[in-house]
């Protein structure tokens, strides 16, 4: 047992649950928001899913440092044009750019034509552009830059509105209808609306979960009021739980997995920076590798990747990168030369940190890619354990609550679901 999960033991100790839920999902980031919508949008009437959160309001929070929701390359923020510029200066990035528009199903670009006039036949409308033509359209790009690829209608999140949504969807019971969109709700896809009971808790955490003692179930330990001394806990006894508790998410089940199926969480930042004059960049807001801030009127470049502590420091204190907040300047130099090469017009010296997010990577450094861990063990039923939702987890958050939402009605409440033998989990 780490010493972080001895003292937490000491500190808090088992307590009988004086209430029972069925779901409870520990975290109100956008994966457990998600999934605590797709539980709520397919639990049944009668059904209860409560989402725990330790800050005041649920967000995107893995994005910190200032109060605008996380906005990066892809991504509109507010009022931005929902469109995506991905931009080569160099010709050896153009198989990069080949294989982005492979992924939105245009398999004829693929044949290289780098002259070609616009030509679109994706699903995801994805328009190869010649250094010419991209020059066409934003005459502030660098000569430098020899293809471009423009996607016009893309996955790019307004995260805060993503996050406000869910949050409706969770408690107002006829938000999805009233918005028409009933059919489009987490979970709902190819299943009629059957909605449960959707209930947002925040400022409070998670402290401790055991097993019930009948073996059905979880006791959950909640702390609240806890930031100037010791709080009030409560202890609910939960059906299901549902661990989307980002760089928490190791520290707060390790105790109840085999050695073999603990986690390590090796966080890496990112920091974004910004340039701090009025945009002299292309008038039409359109995002070339970088985020345009409409209300600030200035434009940010990022994020970079730099290794926080080891493993060992989050096993020691899992919120050790709170005290890292503030965005880095480590790479100010590099991302400077690569912006000037997009567009000569950046002033490298003119570029501030702004924003820094935090990932939680399940592998080393260096180690490669790893795919997210969404877990469900038949030794630990009802215990659904995510790890490692680094980018792309806000894209991919609304497929990920739907995937815990069919796991959940599939395997733990199994006998309303033919779905369960289809997954080929055993009990
Ligand atoms: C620099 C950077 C760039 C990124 N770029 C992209 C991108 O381009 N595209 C993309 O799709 N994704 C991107 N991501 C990833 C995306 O932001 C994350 O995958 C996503 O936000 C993770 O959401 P989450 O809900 O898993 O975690 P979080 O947002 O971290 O939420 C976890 C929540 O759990 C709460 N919590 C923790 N412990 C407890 C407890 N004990 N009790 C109660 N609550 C608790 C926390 O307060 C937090 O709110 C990026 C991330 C970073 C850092």
């Amino acid at each position: 047992m780490s010493n972080f999960a001895r003292l937490i033991r000491q500190r808090y100790p088992y307590r009988a649950p004086s209430a029972s839920v069925d779901h409870l999902v520990v975290g109100g980031g956008v994966v457990g928001l998600a999934v605590a919508a797709g539980l709520v949008n397919t639990a049944g009437a009668g059904r209860t899913t409560f989402l725990v959160e330790r800050r005041q309001l649920p967000q995107v929070a893995a994005l910190y440092s200032r109060s605008r929701p996380a906005v990066r390359e892809g991504r509109g923020s507010g009022d931005s044009p929902q469109e995506d510029w991905q931009v080569a200066t160099d010709k050896h990035q153009i198989p990069y750019l080949d294989g982005l528009q492979a992924h939105s199903n245009n398999s004829a670009f693929l044949n290289g034509q780098p002259e070609s006039a616009m030509v679109n036949n994706s699903v995801i409308p994805a328009y190869f552009l010649s250094g010419h033509e991209a020059r066409d359209m934003e005459p502030d790009l660098s000569p430098k830059v020899c293809a471009a690829l423009l996607v016009t209608e893309t996955g790019i999140v307004n995260s805060g509105s993503l996050v406000e949504s869910l949050e409706r969807e969770i408690q107002e019971e006829d938000y999805l209808k009233a918005s028409g969109a009933d059919k489009n709700g987490v979970g709902l896809a190819g299943r009629s609306f059957d909605r449960g009971e959707g209930v947002i808790v925040p400022g409070t955490r998670v402290v401790r979960i055991d097993p019930a003692e009948d073996g059905k179930g979880w006791v959950v330990q909640l702390e609240s009021n806890w930031e100037d001394g010791p709080g009030d806990i409560d202890a609910v006894r939960a059906s299901v739980v549902v661990d989307a508790a980002g760089l928490n998410s190791a520290a707060l089940v390790n105790e109840l997995l085999p050695e073999e199926e603990q986690m390590n969480i090796y966080i890496s930042k990112g920091s974004w920076r910004r340039e701090c004059q009025q945009a002299h960049l292309p008038v039409s807001q359109r995002q070339l590798g970088f985020t345009w801030d409409a209300s600030y009127g200035n434009i940010r470049f990022g994020p970079d990747v730099e290794a926080l502590g080891s493993a060992e420091d989050s096993a020691a204190d899992p919120d050790f990168w709170q005290k890292h907040l503030a965005p880095s300047a480590a790479h100010l130099e590099s991302i400077g030369q690569a912006a000037q090469a997009m567009l000569p017009g950046v002033d490298p010296s003119l570029l501030q940190p702004d924003y820094a997010g935090f990932r939680p990577n399940i592998a080393p450094p260096g180690a490669g890619f790893f795919d997210f861990v969404v877990r469900h063990s038949p030794q630990r039923r009802g215990l659904i354990e995510m790890f490692g939702f680094a980018s792309p987890g806000l894209t991919s958050s609304l497929a990920a609550g739907e995937y815990v939402a069919k796991m959940v009605r599939a395997q733990v409440w199994g006998g309303r679901d033919a779905e369960r033998l289809a997954e080929g989990w055993e009990q």
